[in-house]
């Protein structure tokens, strides 16, 4: 495609006049502006054209195992940029935004009622900002039971912010197996938990997206053991309003507002992160705390025992209205979103099954991870780029780590049935492909104009257009 300055390359005439008007110091002018000199139906064009290279969801079916690449309602978009909360400024004081601080307070209300703990914090950015709030907390609560805690015990199918948010805090990560059927293996927990152990962090379900059936047995031996219970709840949308962290045992619990409750990820707009906790870690949350006293909202800076701040003003506000708007959609139906997004990922697990290797043959969750390692030659990568000529997103790839060659991946509750079924058309057919002929999934794209080393296109992405 080209670039807007390669449209027409003569010189704009009225680049002097412009620079006239504009009354630029002098040092500033310039002979020759590289302006494009393209007229209004051609830009139009050009960026709706680059637009369209782009991939969303609302282009298709994207399936990111973990992620919950769930449907963003436009409707909550639409509440997001009213005047009121688009345009308020973080310093208003408290009195001239009771409507915002409302809008937090009320969201922190519902994720306590979902979620059955005792108070949230809506202050980080994201997930794996929670969990270092978490461990910050977890610190903060031994150092004053003076009691020297250093390790924190995870699976080792977890997320790799889990480990990450451990080294951040200086603790020491114990990894613990899964055993067979995919769990938390219970005899290595109860091998590695000792008087340091700070913490147990643990994904439910988990990153196989499978429910961990030792849960209530490890929860038992961690609590016996004075060590807390953290809830990794990226994948929550198996669960809302059908089982609460808080009674499944967990301390503390984080959830992502940008998987869950529907709100843009990454270049869509920012993340936000819900940290939950059990009461006697409520005074560790970071300041400022919402209060609502005679239907008066404040903001409350004098807890003593906060571990601070974690991020400017009160976290990302307008991901809050959208989340809030998303919960209120939903209201007390809200479990037909996890009943949803089981079916579906039941319902595609069931239709591709027999065309690749699974590795825990269990029914799943929300999400659930196949493998090509059944197919001679069968490359994960090399079906990922095929999928791109479906007109598909691939799914999650080589991820979670325990799993060779493996697909993960999470359909989410609002696909249609019809949406499904060309999905697993695809994943079938690519399976046929690879052992009729292969060549044509090794070369794959057939649609874009290379295959891209994505390691080397995500870490030193060339963005510099230079003429030939
Ligand atoms: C996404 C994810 C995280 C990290 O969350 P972010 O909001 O992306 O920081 C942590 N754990 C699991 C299981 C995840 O899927």
């Amino acid at each position: 495609m080209k670039l807007i300055f390669e449209y027409d390359q003569t010189p704009t005439e009225h680049v002097e006049q412009i620079q006239t008007q504009l009354d630029l110091p002098i040092e500033l002018v310039r002979d020759n502006l590289p302006l494009p000199n393209v007229n209004e139906t051609d830009i139009v064009r050009h960026y709706t054209k680059l637009s369209k290279k782009n991939f969303g969801i609302d282009n298709n079916l994207y399936p990111l195992g973990s992620c919950t690449m769930k449907y963003n309602p436009k409707v909550s978009e639409e509440l997001a940029r009213l005047k009121g909360f688009a345009s308020i400024h973080p310093h208003s004081p408290a009195e001239y935004s009771q409507g915002a601080l409302e809008v937090i307070w009320e969201l922190q209300e519902a994720l306590k009622e979902i979620t059955g703990m005792d108070d949230v914090s809506l202050q980080p950015a994201a997930g794996s900002q929670c969990e270092l709030l978490g461990i910050m907390i977890t610190k903060r609560h031994f150092e004053n039971k003076n009691e020297k805690r250093t390790k924190v015990i995870i699976p080792d199918s977890s997320h790799g912010t889990n480990p990450a948010s451990v080294a951040m805090c200086k603790l020491e990560t114990i990894t613990v197996c899964s055993d067979s059927r995919g769990n938390m293996d219970f005899n290595e927990v109860k091998k590695k938990i000792s008087p340091d152990v700070a913490l147990v962090m643990v994904t439910n379900p988990n990153t196989l997206g499978l429910y961990e059936e030792n849960l209530l047995e490890i929860k038992d031996l961690a609590h016996e053991n004075g060590t807390l219970m953290y809830c990794d709840g990226a994948n929550m949308n198996a669960l809302l309003g059908i089982s609460r962290p808080k009674e499944q045992g967990f301390d503390m619990m984080h959830l992502n507002l940008h998987k869950t409750f529907a709100t843009p990820h990454g270049g869509g707009g920012p993340g936000a992160g819900a940290l939950a906790v059990s009461s006697f870690l409520s005074d560790y949350l970071p300041v400022p705390r919402i209060t609502k006293k005679d239907n008066e909202f404040r903001l409350d800076y004098k807890k003593e025992k906060s571990v601070g701040r974690v991020h400017s003003f009160y976290g990302n506000f307008g991901i809050l209205v959208r989340a809030l708007c998303y919960i209120r959609i939903w209201g007390n139906q809200i479990r037909r979103v996890s009943e949803n997004a089981v079916l579906n990922a039941n319902y595609l697990f069931a239709k591709i099954r027999d065309s690749y290797y699974v590795p825990y043959d269990r029914r799943c969750a929300h999400e659930f991870v196949v493998s090509a390692k059944n197919i001679p030659n069968g490359r994960t990568i090399d079906i990922a780029k095929r999928i791109l000529d479906y007109g598909f997103h691939p799914p999650t790839v080589y991820f979670p780590l325990i799993v060779e060659e493996a697909l993960m991946i999470e359909p989410t509750e609002t696909e249609s049935k019809e949406t499904l079924d060309k999905y697993a058309q695809v994943l079938v057919k690519i399976a046929t492909e690879l052992r009729e002929n292969p060549e044509i999934v090794k070369d794959a794209p057939h649609t874009e104009p290379s295959r891209l080393d994505e390691v080397k296109a995500a870490r030193q992405p060339n963005l510099i257009w230079s003429p030939q």
